[in-house]
């Protein structure tokens, strides 16, 4: 069995326990939903009072040039574009996820039916990618006349055939954890043709990817997760260099052409030419405030680089959510909790969910009240986010420990933890 001083042991032993210092963490909190809103880094507050006071208050619109606001979506995109196996140019911070992906998937479609026109008329996804993903391209499918098939995740490879247009997947399930293998699903899309999209949202920050090695086509992913951007940071967009020059030569739009992507955006004219490269894919004004908050979020995950950067990152997130597994089944047995993360480590995220039949957001929000705050997922989902740069092996055992004793006393069917709130 393993006792709270073994999981203190291991975190004298961590080389990134150190990294939890950059974060203003509330004392008595255990927070198992860096998943959802990453928590605040130390520097975000004095670096957005100083965008409010200084950049804009003092300099006010001398800061789009001094300050270098106008390219804080291609400099932001760069260092988020490290942590993806993006090259500098590859990537861009803008817009929220679902507007990115409508942008990408766009492109993705359009590319599609200029190889191969009517032939290939299907867009593929997982039944239980994250929602919005699923409605954004309904949307488009119905504008485009694609048809979006939907399946289970061991159906997606009997999908890839030449009715195939694009492939739009998240790489980490939101709701199970699970992981795809980028590399394999990509190689077999393009072997027939057809493009792939993938939603780095549970991904980026949180395992290793490499985006330009899997030779993926397409990606998006979120500020407010595990970059720590806060909520509603901008979110970012990738697109692969082959795409971005055929768009060039082609002269390709992305639907959403608005003056920030335009190829000349300050000379006023009344027809659009898109810009080249990745700054195509900006529509609007960027948000100062927020791009700067998202930096600061994007540079905590940065200082894990000289320790060994994200495989090492990796490494921990892999020991925390197996100290968890492995606590949970020798300590909650009997409590009707059932593992639905994969416990091949190749295939699990950053993150574990169990099912229970009753009861699962009573229980969440019993250990919210306890102070260990993790999130339920409907129907019947209790999930658990675990990000290395700021957790401990101990901060483990006491959620676990608290989890024990909401399920043994039976606290969570009182009245109060069964009143829903607005956002689960
Ligand atoms: C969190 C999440 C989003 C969020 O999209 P927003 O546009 O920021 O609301 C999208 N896709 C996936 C897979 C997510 O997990």
């Amino acid at each position: 069995m393993t006792t709270r001083h073994d999981c203190e042991a291991l975190d004298a032993q961590d080389p990134l326990a150190r990294l939890r210092e950059q974060f203003a963490l509330p004392a008595g909190t255990i927070y198992l939903d860096g998943n959802s809103l990453g928590v605040l880094p130390a520097t975000t507050a004095a670096r957005v009072h100083d965008v409010v006071t200084r950049e804009w208050g003092a300099d006010l619109i001398t800061s789009w040039n001094k300050a270098g606001w106008i390219h804080l979506p291609q400099r932001v995109g760069d260092k988020i574009g490290r942590l993806i196996g993006a090259r500098p140019g590859e990537t861009l911070a803008a817009d929220s996820t679902s507007v990115n992906l409508y942008k990408v998937l766009s492109a993705a479609l359009e590319i599609v039916g200029r190889d191969a026109p009517p032939a290939r008329q299907r867009i593929v996804s997982e039944r239980h990618n994250f929602p919005t993903d699923l409605y954004i391209a309904q949307s488009l499918a119905a504008q485009h006349g694609f048809t979006l098939e939907l399946v289970e995740p061991d159906e997606i490879a009997a999908q890839i055939d030449e009715r195939l247009a694009v492939l739009m997947l998240t790489q980490v399930n939101y709701r199970t954890g699970r992981v795809h293998d980028m590399a394999a699903v990509t190689r077999a899309a393009h072997e027939c043709g057809a493009l792939t999209v993938w939603d780095l949202a549970h991904s980026a920050g949180a395992i290793p990817v490499d985006l330009n090695a899997a030779e993926a086509d397409f990606a998006v992913g979120c500020g407010y997760k595990y970059l720590n951007g806060g909520p509603g940071a901008p979110a970012f967009l990738w697109v692969h260099r082959r795409h971005l020059e055929r768009m060039d030569r082609e002269q390709l739009w992305q639907p959403l052409s608005g003056w920030m992507g335009h190829a000349a955006p300050f000379e006023f004219g009344p027809d659009y030419r898109p810009a080249p490269g990745i700054a195509r894919f900006a529509c609007g004004t960027p948000s100062a405030l927020a791009l700067g908050a998202l930096e600061c979020g994007v540079d905590t995950v940065l200082a894990a680089e000289p320790l060994g950067g994200m495989a090492a990152l990796r490494r921990k997130s892999l020991a925390l959510t197996g100290l968890f597994i492995r606590l949970v089944e020798e300590r909650c047995t009997g409590h009707g909790l059932e593992l639905v993360t994969p416990r091949d480590e190749a295939l699990r995220g950053s993150q574990v969910s169990f099912a229970r039949a009753e009861g699962g957001y009573a229980i969440v929000q019993a250990l919210i009240e306890r102070g260990v705050i993790g999130d339920f997922r409907a129907p019947d989902v209790l999930r658990f986010g675990f990000t290395p740069l700021y957790l401990r092996f101990a901060d483990v055992w006491d959620a676990v420990e608290q989890l024990r004793q909401v399920l043994e006393t039976g606290q969570w069917r009182e009245a109060r933890f069964n009143v829903k709130a607005a956002v689960t």
